[in-house]
């Protein structure tokens, strides 16, 4: 028997998954060939499914589009917060807010202390409020029923590790 399949695009949507691979995740194709193999270092799998999972996998795509789409975003909102940072705190606050709420990752902490470096040396108060805001969003993030498959040992392990650079990142 011929059982037409369907693939399904997946990567691993994270701070690092570039634009392009992105643009891809969640996306159905009749043939693999209709769906790209970058290389470039990005998570990339093909989920390989039956006609009468056809329902199942466009319910996924549209949650995997919307992940996707929402990463982008988090990433210009924290571009903006940066900017913010020094020039406008309220605005930079209420933009990180909404990047925490999303996600938040400790290679981007470190980037921002790195290249925010003067506004958040000369204000003691702007260290401490930024330092309570992201430990906390780190914190929650391993409530996140994602980590959930993660052994305890290692989530809680994981989530001292982050909050403790936080802290000495922001001090
Ligand atoms: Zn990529």
């Amino acid at each position: 028997m011929l059982t037409r399949t369907y693939y399904q695009y997946y990567t691993n949507v994270t701070y690092l998954t570039c634009p392009e691979c992105l643009s891809w995740h969640g996306k159905i194709a009749r043939r693999p060939q209709g769906l790209p193999d970058r290389k470039d270092g990005c998570e990339r799998r093909l989920l390989a499914f039956s006609p009468r999972e056809l329902d199942y996998h466009r319910e996924q795509e549209r949650r995997m589009r919307a992940a996707a789409e929402a990463e982008l975003v988090r990433r210009d909102l924290l571009a903006q917060a940066s900017d913010a940072l020094g020039s406008d705190n309220d605005v930079a606050f209420s933009l990180f807010r909404q990047v925490v709420a999303v996600d938040l990752h400790v290679p981007e902490v470190e980037a921002l202390c790195e290249k925010r470096r003067e506004p958040l040396e000369a204000d003691p108060a702007l260290r401490r409020s930024l330092r309570a805001l992201f430990a906390k969003a780190y914190s929650d993030k391993f409530g996140h029923p994602r980590y959930e498959r993660l052994p305890e040992e290692m989530r809680l392990a994981r989530e001292r590790a982050g909050i403790a650079r936080i802290n000495e990142l922001l001090a």
